[in-house]
């Protein structure tokens, strides 16, 4: 790249996303590379929460279950999540945050595989997905075992004994993106079922979960689906497994939840998979970002990402070179999520020093730094404007400062 603003302009002049970019509010100045942790907000979404708190709720009072659509709204959204991930209408819901949704698609998954053991995953996947599992061993009275490996011995590991095998298809920290059909058919060979894990999917890479002959899924509504803050999470069943027992048998999962039986009978579809009463206000600003989404061609979202991240990665070159970035995610462009992360040993001091040049990126303990792209709201020139601003902040050594080293509660 000789002239490397020249050319990001240009692709900014000629990105079908860029339209996307006034839907969202965001400070001019501000580069914001968190979009894979927390989304940023639609525009729309403060009138639509306005709406639903003074007429739904202040007018309508209860009547709005029914008359706002409030009681149908975990599927209702579901569904268009689904559009958005190659499932069919009636296999999705929204409901719960991931961690919980995480036990109700592995407890399900058990009770579809009775006798075998084990419940199989990565070490290094996202500590709430272990520990779930962890916390389901303990539960069983060892009679189920959580069981983790490296990363790239999962296949070799599954045999009879492995009843599912969680797996998150991006990976948290490196981007990494695993190959869902191939593993899932690696799996189903075995017997065993498979809960992939979405969270950096949705909304950031083309997923399609029938086609991949998928079992379960669940992921977050916060990250690249704006949905807000603590916005609820979906979980994917696949119809041939809506017989699964539920064991969070919440009255919502209910067959027939207004009858007021008092024997519990699980919903006849992906119902089955709610258990107690939905947050409206939380899926109202979910449905606004999931909207938002839908009406973005996923095909071009992704193109963007990946091209994103490859001159991304060009451009920071003569800093790993000069300052000590390692990247640890994948160089090539399909086999890497919607993130470049970095391992750097003044990693957490760095992410501090950036916010004082208005640029929000994460921290990952040990040592690594992720920027997460974002194409509906990050443009081509944000890719040397970043760099600009690390080089920046790297040639003065602004991170340098007692004040950077101590660490925070929430990173
Ligand atoms: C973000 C993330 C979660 C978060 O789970 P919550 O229950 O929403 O806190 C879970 N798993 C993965 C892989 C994630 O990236």
């Amino acid at each position: 790249m000789t002239d490397p603003c020249s050319t990001l302009a240009a692709l900014d002049a000629s990105d079908p996303l860029a339209g996307f970019r006034d839907s969202f509010a965001l400070r001019p100045g501000l580069l914001y590379l968190d979009g894979n942790s927390l989304g940023a907000l639609p525009r729309a979404t403060a009138a639509r929460l306005a709406q639903a708190v003074s007429q739904e709720w202040g007018e309508g009072l209860i009547t709005s279950w029914l008359g706002a659509g409030w009681s149908t709204a975990p599927a209702r959204i579901g569904d268009k999540i689904a559009r958005l991930l190659g499932a069919g209408p009636g296999e999705i819901v929204a409901a719960d945050s991931t961690s919980v949704n995480i036990f109700k698609a592995l407890t399900a998954a058990l009770s579809l595989r009775p006798g075998r053991p084990v419940i199989l995953s990565e070490a290094t996947n996202f500590p709430t997905d272990v520990y779930m599992m962890q916390g389901i061993e303990a539960f069983s009275g060892g009679r189920i075992r959580a069981v983790t490996v490296a990363p790239d011995d999962i296949v070799d590991r599954l045999d009879q004994d492995v009843a599912v095998l969680l797996l998150t298809q991006v990976h948290y920290k490196s981007g990494r993106v695993r190959d869902m059909a191939e593993i899932t058919r690696r799996a189903q060979a075995v017997g065993a079922l498979v809960v992939w894990d979405l969270s950096h999917s949705s909304g950031a890479v083309e997923v399609d979960l029938n086609g991949a002959n998928a079992d379960f899924a669940v992921g977050c509504g916060y990250k690249f689906l704006n949905g807000g803050p603590g916005a609820p999470a979906f979980l994917f069943a696949a119809r041939r497994h809506h017989g699964a027992t539920p064991v969070l048998s919440g009255w919502f999962g209910h067959a027939r939840p207004f009858a007021f039986e008092e024997d519990y009978a699980a919903a006849p579809g992906i119902e089955r998979f709610l258990c107690g009463t939905p947050p409206v206000l939380g899926l109202a600003a979910l449905e606004v970002g999931v909207d938002l989404m839908l009406s973005a061609d996923m095909a071009q979202v992704r193109r963007k990402s990946m091209q994103m991240g490859d001159i991304l990665i060009q451009l920071m070159k003569p800093l790993c070179a000069d300052h000590g970035f390692c990247l640890i995610s994948p160089e090539d462009g399909q086999a890497r999520g919607s993130q470049v992360a970095y391992a750097h040993p003044q990693g957490y001091e760095i992410v501090q020093a950036l916010k004082a040049v208005d640029v929000i990126a994460d921290f990952r303990a040990p040592d690594i730094i992720r920027f997460g792209l974002t194409p509906l709201y990050l443009r081509y020139a944000d890719m040397a404007d970043l760099v600009d601003r690390i080089g920046t902040v790297c040639r003065t050594r602004s991170w340098d400062k007692p004040e950077y080293r101590e660490r925070a509660a929430v990173t």
